[in-house]
């Protein structure tokens, strides 16, 4: 029989956070690790696909190429995300044969660089609000709006920021790809950073082009555990549970949540925009795609106890 296939999304700050020294050396340590935590979810009798955010990498690419912005044409947004894709990508890929290795197991390893359609008309292209890459002072801030068209908007005292657009995820162009790896009980790991954003080019036979966009990676790891048949997918994050009244006196933990209970808590704004909500939203869509389905939320360390039901916040109907 066919094992149960389980998406696996987690952060790109378990690979490279505040901190750390930032170094490679470090980078590949954090990613070991947490490809031991993935394999003891393969271990419980799961194919596995991962996604990983690229939120600290991409950022350092953007301040690299800023820096070197006189010698060197900047590269667009969607080819920095493809960077981060390559380099997440290679060093999780090293990590896990190494892991594999510890444990005598015998499987293959792929990297899919992959493209996620976007709708050029997503209302977000109109308001983008994520902020991404360095900050700048005002006057270089003005000069970029002015010379790059970029948005670009204070950010609490820090300095100016380039904000793009967040739009939905639509469709994996190598998700058929993706299918026959995991078909053939190779580990995956695609989707990175939530995937390089392509919009169609209709002045070019509606082939795909780039556009300057990031994809949330939960979006994306959603997306995919769709596409790929999976029952489980995991949103591994730095917290155990998803809680009502974050951060406030009456602080409450949550267990488990049905699609209902977490929209009435997402009508609420007990999730914070561009951080617990799209994790939230993706683990809604997630259990409601089909039946049997179900989205936990954990922490990374946790989340071979979460497969067991023990730890995190489960949603499904
Ligand atoms: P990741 O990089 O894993 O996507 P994020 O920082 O984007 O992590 O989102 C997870 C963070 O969301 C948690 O570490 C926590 O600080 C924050 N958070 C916001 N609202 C909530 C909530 N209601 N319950 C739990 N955590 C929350
Ligand atoms: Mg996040």
């Amino acid at each position: 029989m066919e094992k149960p296939i389980a998406v696996i999304a987690f952060g790109g700050n378990a690979i490279l956070d505040k901190g750390d020294d930032g170094s490679f050396e470090t980078q590949l340590e954090k990613a070991k690790t947490a490809c031991r935590e993935m394999l003891s979810i393969l271990h419980k009798g799961y194919d596995i696909c991962l996604v990983h955010g690229n939120g600290p990498q991409v950022g350092n690419l953007l301040i690299q190429f800023e820096k070197a912005r006189d010698i060197i044409p900047v590269p667009p947004l969607d080819v920095a995300v493809a960077s981060s894709q390559g380099l997440l990508g290679h060093m999780l890929e090293v990590s896990m044969r190494s892991v594999l290795a510890e444990d005598n197991m015998e499987k293959d390893v792929a990297c899919i660089l992959t493209q996620v359609v976007v709708d050029s008309e997503d209302p977000s292209f109109k308001n983008p609000t994520k902020p991404i890459g360095p900050f700048f002072t005002k006057k270089d801030a003005e000069c970029l709006m002015e010379k790059q068209g970029w948005k670009m908007v204070e950010d609490a005292g820090r300095g100016w920021r380039r904000v793009v657009a967040s739009p939905e995820p639509k469709k994996i162009v190598e998700a058929d790809s993706i299918l026959n790896l995991l078909d053939n009980e190779f580990i995956v790991i695609a989707c990175g950073g939530g995937g390089i954003p392509v919009v169609r080019d209709y002045g070019n036979k509606g082939c795909y082009k780039g556009v300057a966009a990031v994809i949330d990676k939960d979006m994306g790891g959603e997306l995919l555990a769709e596409d790929c048949g999976a029952d489980v997918l995991f949103l591994l994050t730095a917290v155990e549970h998803v809680a009502i009244n974050f951060g406030k006196p009456d602080e409450k933990w949550l267990d488990s949540l049905t699609p209902d209970e977490a929209r009435k808590y997402i009508g609420e704004g007990h999730f914070a925009p561009g951080s617990m909500l799209p994790k939230v939203e993706a683990a809604v869509e997630f259990a409601e795609s089909a039946p049997g389905r179900s989205a936990l939320i954990t922490l990374l360390e946790k989340a071979k106890d979460g497969v067991a039901g023990k730890t995190g916040t489960a949603i499904h109907q």
